[in-house]
């Protein structure tokens, strides 16, 4: 089955960089897992407080208006199971893989927020491989991996 982007994801896509709005759009149509948008452009002081709360760990983040385009080069996507939200990271990584076939049908590259060390499109297998192996990489370095599943930004 097909999805659609509702009213208030498109409206959240407003400012947002048009090559990651374009992979959006096209992944909505081909995800198995129904998603919508929360967030796309912040200001820095929406950006401070999240990493106050520790919901972010940057005040260098891709959802900030970038130099280059006065844009954001990120987007927050969430899950949808029967139009209900749904946290399950299993889900997150279905809908990377329709954001990864997206980006490479629009010669643009993404990095998913569950897997910050490879972008998307230099990963030959699943989503949840690459969330695997960055998982692993960061605990071989005695490091805490952080997750942030419905993240993806413009590389
Ligand atoms: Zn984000």
């Amino acid at each position: 089955m097909s999805y659609t982007l509702s009213t208030r994801s498109l409206e959240r896509l407003n400012g947002v960089n048009e090559s990651l709005v374009n992979i959006v759009k096209i992944a909505i149509k081909t995800t198995k897992v129904d998603f919508g948008v929360t967030c796309g452009l912040r200001t820095k002081s929406e950006q401070a407080e999240l990493v106050k709360k520790g919901a972010s760990q940057t005040m260098n983040s891709r959802h900030l208006p970038q130099e280059a385009t006065g844009m954001s080069h990120a987007v927050d996507l969430v899950a949808y199971i029967s139009g209900r939200v749904s946290w399950e990271l299993n889900l997150y990584d279905d809908i990377a893989d329709a954001i990864k076939d997206a980006a490479i049908n629009e010669g643009a590259t993404v990095r998913w927020g569950a897997a910050w060390h490879k972008p998307l499109n230099e990963w030959d297998g699943t989503a949840e491989d690459l969330m695997n192996e960055y998982i692993d990489t960061r605990r071989s370095q005695g490091r805490r991996p952080f997750i942030d599943a419905p993240h993806f930004e413009l590389v």
